[in-house]
């Protein structure tokens, strides 16, 4: 495995950057693709979720960026907003040593005129989503002739989302691009047809996991009670993390309804929820208060939820791709995963479960006491954050000297741009929420609320 430092001309900003994130060697996708990259080839290149792609563009795109330009020189394309947001994250993570350099993300659900204000102010990097990006070049407010990368991430779920037309439009509008990069987590045929109306001679980069079967465990339950045997599969592994997925809105809801009267720490994702309720969700999941995840396939994309110790289809989908994606949520980045997936006997939909999956047989003569998913945590918002300059430290710093918190009673701190999330012990969260009312953080006040 090779050690970014091998890559040629890192500036060395970057290279701190990584290396303060703790990541030294390469994952096998970025070893194969930066070098083309940086090269300007066109890249087709399909590798499992999980493996690094984002880095694998992420890192090349800024250092191809002439930051003396004001004008917006690559553009990623995303399925979702969570994953743009996602994207948005690593990428402004591993640019903030790099001076002035300026994303604007593009996706719907907020004001199409705060993005086109952005976009105003100039900017380096774009992220949007295909709906978003066409309703701004029709509009007039975003003008792609500066782009000189394209970058489609998550194209196969793009062109399942109906994208195809949408995909075309956008790139067709960017007339000065000079390298397209095509990544995706499987190749389909509609996948390869993209490939060759869009990229010109690409290297084509496929990385076969070598220990990927070791790394998630999956399973499989045949059963006609779900609740029950939800329960007993808890039980049994006693999770500190689980996100379970089910096929529908309405059995999402009603599922994590069930699991909230039975004591877990719950909260679900769907398409139906306002952006930042989603984002919220996700927060919470990640930051450990809410342990629990419901989720349909909004959130099995993409989205880098790490460390998910069990993933549970309570549902399992129709489509087999789906479910690869699904367990794909467990066993990131080198950890180890278990994915337990409960079939109903008959379902002919989803019978392909039965033919490599391992049968989990539960023992049911055991009566052990249920165990319950909680948290010792409550996530709280203040109305404040990267915008505000709000930093961890300054948090940290007025929680533990001002306030009298202990470090162990504050979790995860995540800054937003115009508000931070922090995990906050619930012993004392009463306290917190009455001291912040007089508190001042860098000599300003915030509102702060729990986030339920
Ligand atoms: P993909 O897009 O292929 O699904 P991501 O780019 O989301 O994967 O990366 C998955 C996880 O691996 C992220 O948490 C990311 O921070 C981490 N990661 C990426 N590259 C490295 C690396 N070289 N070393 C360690 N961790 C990495
Ligand atoms: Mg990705």
């Amino acid at each position: 495995m090779a050690t970014f430092n091998t890559i040629p001309n890192l500036p060395k900003a970057l290279s701190d950057t990584l290396h303060a994130q703790q990541f030294t060697t390469m994952t096998m996708v970025q070893e194969r693709s930066i070098p083309l990259i940086l090269q300007g080839k066109d890249l087709l290149v399909q590798s499992k979720t999980g493996s690094g792609k984002t880095l694998a563009f992420a890192l090349p795109s800024l250092m191809m960026t002439n930051l003396e330009k004001n004008t917006p020189q690559t553009l990623i394309i995303t399925p979702t907003r969570e994953l743009a947001e996602q994207i948005a994250v690593q990428i402004q993570t591993l640019a903030a040593a790099l001076p002035n350099f300026k994303t604007v993300t593009l996706y719907g659900g907020v004001p199409l005129r705060n993005q086109a204000n952005s976009l105003d102010k100039g900017a380096h990097l774009l992220i949007g989503t295909p709906g978003r990006l066409l309703d701004h070049l029709s509009k007039g407010t975003l003008n792609l002739g500066s782009i000189e990368r394209i970058v489609l991430d998550e194209a196969d779920r793009m062109l399942e989302m109906g994208f195809y037309d949408d995909i075309l439009k956008i790139v067709s509008q960017a007339k000065n691009t000079k390298q397209r990069l095509l990544f995706s987590a499987t190749f389909p045929d509609k996948i390869k047809t993209l490939a060759q109306t869009l990229l010109h001679e690409p290297e084509v980069i496929s990385v076969t996991p070598e220990h990927h079967e070791g790394q998630i465990e999956a399973y499989v339950i045949t059963t006609n009670n779900k609740p029950k045997t939800l329960q007993q599969v808890i039980n049994l592994y006693k999770p500190n993390s689980l996100l379970i997925f089910c096929n529908t809105k309405a059995d999402t809801i009603a599922l994590a309804q069930r699991l909230q009267q039975d004591g877990h720490a719950v909260t679900t994702i769907h398409g139906d929820l306002e952006q930042e309720a989603r984002q919220e969700a996700i927060i919470k999941f990640s930051n450990g208060s809410s342990p629990v995840l419901v989720a349909t396939d909004v959130a099995s994309r993409g989205i880098d939820i790490d460390n998910v110790e069990l993933v549970v289809n309570y549902d399992l989908p129709f489509d087999k791709e789906v479910y690869t994606h699904r367990i794909g949520r467990t066993g990131r980045a080198g950890s180890s995963g278990r994915a337990v997936s409960l079939y109903t006997s008959g379902s002919t939909k989803t019978a392909y479960i039965l033919d490599e999956t391992k049968k989990l047989e539960l023992d049911n003569t055991q009566s052990s006491r249920n165990f319950t998913i909680g948290s010792h945590f409550k996530t709280i918002a203040l109305n404040g954050g990267k915008k505000q300059k709000l930093r961890k430290g300054d948090i940290l710093g007025t929680f533990c000297k001002e306030m009298g918190l202990e470090a162990e009673q504050i979790g995860t701190i995540t800054l937003m741009a115009n508000r931070t999330y922090i995990a906050i012990d619930k012993r004392v969260l009463k306290n917190v929420l009455k001291m912040l009312k007089s508190v001042r953080i860098k000599k300003r006040k915030y509102i702060a609320w729990v986030v339920d």
